[in-house]
């Protein structure tokens, strides 16, 4: 062929373009996918790619590889759904939190020789689009001052586990909290000291609960809690833990330091019950255990 040399663009390009024959043997390997995989091209040309990479032998590449080669479809494999394909680490300089390079990746028909047939797979590193899609979706469900999921999340939640519950015929409890006399706190210490005690609360629920329990601020210093798969009891077992533990808690901060205590509401979904009807009555708990004297918890049945 006269004229420009397109293998001079693949060779350059930002991308990953890989070429396999119909037996999913390497055919070319560019510099981009040798620098993503560790593999020179001189050590990926020759081989089965499967050979190269266990991981991605799955019957759904399998499918797809079939339909490019017989029916000359493409085939996408998008971030979202797929994650990955190829399983490189991300490259240099990519945001922290993925271990693997997140990937858009397509799958071609491509033709050579006398009538032989091949697969292109072009792979694009969206390892920082991952990123700040996963930081928005966190954003717009967590609290920014003490990362807590935050009140619009929760609503959602419940209801989701509400009827997870009933379906599967699981119990489910609730505890609702609230820290004692904290315009105290704010009044004695400031404001910026009652945040950091508002922070210091939910280490303590952390460190309590299970990672399958759903924390929320509810609003300005209530927080609730959702228990799936937990009973009456365990859920006032658990109160009283988290009760206690926070009581222990020294709350430090701008150089001052004190101890607070909060008050619980626990209660169980029933049978007979109407919407988040269980919400209501952890909140009644709560109220009684304000009304009865503060630090400690009252179940609502
Ligand atoms: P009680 O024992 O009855 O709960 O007394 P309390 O003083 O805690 O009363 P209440 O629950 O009504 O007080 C809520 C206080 O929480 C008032 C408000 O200034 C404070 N607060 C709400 N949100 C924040 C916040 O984000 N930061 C800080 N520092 N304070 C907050
Ligand atoms: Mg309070
Ligand atoms: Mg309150």
């Amino acid at each position: 062929m006269n004229g420009p040399d397109f293998r001079q663009i693949l060779d350059g390009l930002g991308q990953g373009i890989a070429i396999l024959d119909e037996k999913a043997v390497v055919l070319y390997w560019n510099p981009w996918m040798e620098r993503a995989s560790g593999i020179p091209e001189s050590g990926a040309v020759g081989r089965p790619v499967v050979e190269l990479f266990p991981s991605i032998d799955t019957p759904s590449l399998k499918r797809n590889f079939k339909s490019v080669l017989s029916f000359g479809i493409s085939a996408y494999f998008s971030n979202r759904l797929h994650k990955h394909l190829f399983p490189f680490k991300p490259l240099p300089g990519s945001p922290e939190g993925f271990d693997r390079m997140q990937q858009n990746c397509v799958m071609g028909p491509i033709s050579y020789g006398e009538g032989k047939r091949a697969v292109y797979v072009t792979v694009e590193d969206v390892t920082e689009t991952a990123f700040y899609q996963r930081k928005l979706v966190e954003l717009t469900i967590r609290d920014v001052l003490t990362t807590a999921y935050n009140r619009r999340y929760f609503d959602q939640r419940l209801l989701e586990e509400i009827e997870r519950a009933r379906r599967y015929a699981h119990e489910l409890s609730l505890i609702m909290v609230d820290i004692d006399h904290f315009k105290a706190i704010n009044d004695r210490f400031g404001h910026p000291f009652g945040d950091e005690a508002l922070r210091a609360l939910v280490r303590s629920c952390e460190a309590t609960m299970r990672t399958t329990d759903i924390l929320a601020r509810y609003g300005g210093e209530e927080f609730c809690l959702i228990l799936p798969e937990t009973g009456r009891a365990e859920a006032e077992a658990f109160a009283e833990r988290l009760r206690a533990a926070v009581e222990e808690r020294r709350v430090s901060a701008y150089g001052k330091e004190t101890t607070m205590t909060i008050s619980l509401g626990v209660s169980s979904i029933r049978d007979d019950d109407d919407g988040p009807a269980v919400l209501h009555r952890a909140d009644e708990g709560l109220y009684a255990a304000k009304a009865s004297g503060r630090n400690r918890a009252v179940t609502v049945p």
